[in-house]
């Protein structure tokens, strides 16, 4: 006769935090910051999620390759992260909240998944496709960024961020969705605007970003007229 039944010693769920970004390319700015927040919130995994750019904006300078191949570039040998490239494997751009459902469905209902934007994103939030439901699926994460203001600007956008709000990162792992954390994260004042900027000026990124993605970035010719 078993003396325990398999829940009183199962361990509890990991936490996973996805990542999305159009890494174009990735760079420290998100890099440093994500691994800090990684060690606070006891994230056990950070999964880097490259993305489509819609039609109607600005397109990458990078393919869609090269992108994800960065992106592989910087995390190679870091057991904390991994790619997952679907975004990149269909034609059309996803929204964030259909693949924040099929992350869902893929971990069940119980593991707690986490989804990280810099605080830029969350000041344009309201203009996500169904953002209001992102918590359904996901807690979010906030990491802070430099330049841009902590007020947000819908009354809507601030009212569903303070009703979310947790203070204790602790949280994240007490349910699977439905807590915002707003983390204290080293700022970092990089963009990839600015990387493709000084790489059009011929000036040196490499204070910006991992060596590997530098010399990849070189081999490709990226960033160049
Ligand atoms: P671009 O300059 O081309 O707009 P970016 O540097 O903002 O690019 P993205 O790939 O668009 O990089 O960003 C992916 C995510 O990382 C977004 O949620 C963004 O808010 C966050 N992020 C990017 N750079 C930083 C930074 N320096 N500090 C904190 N968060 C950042």
């Amino acid at each position: 006769m078993s003396l325990t039944t398999s829940h009183s010693f199962s361990r509890p769920p990991p936490l996973l935090a996805f990542f999305g970004g159009t890494f174009d390319p990735i760079h420290f700015g998100h890099l440093k910051p994500v691994t800090s927040l990684a060690g606070q919130a006891g994230f056990d995994q950070v999964i880097l999620l490259p993305n489509n750019v819609p039609p109607h904006r600005p397109q990458p300078e990078a393919s869609s390759q090269q992108r994800l191949h960065m992106v592989e570039l910087a995390v190679a040998g870091n057991p904390l992260f991994s790619v997952d490239s679907r975004e990149l494997n269909v034609d059309t751009p996803s929204y964030t909240i259909e693949t924040l459902a099929t992350l869902r469905k893929e971990h069940g209902d119980d593991c707690p998944l986490a989804f990280i934007i810099g605080q830029d994103s969350l000041l344009t939030l309201h203009k996500w496709h169904r953002w209001g439901s992102l918590l359904d699926f996901c807690h979010l994460v906030v990491m802070a960024r430099p330049g841009y203001q902590e007020q947000l600007d819908t009354p809507a956008l601030q009212r569903w961020y303070d009703a979310h709000r947790v203070a204790d990162a602790e949280k994240l792992k007490q349910k699977p969705a439905g807590f915002i954390y707003q983390a204290n994260t080293p700022l970092l004042d990089i963009s990839a605007t600015e990387i493709r900027e000084r790489r059009h000026a011929g000036l040196d990124c490499s204070d910006l970003l991992p060596s590997a993605v530098e010399r990849y970035i070189e081999s490709q010719g990226l960033y160049r007229e």
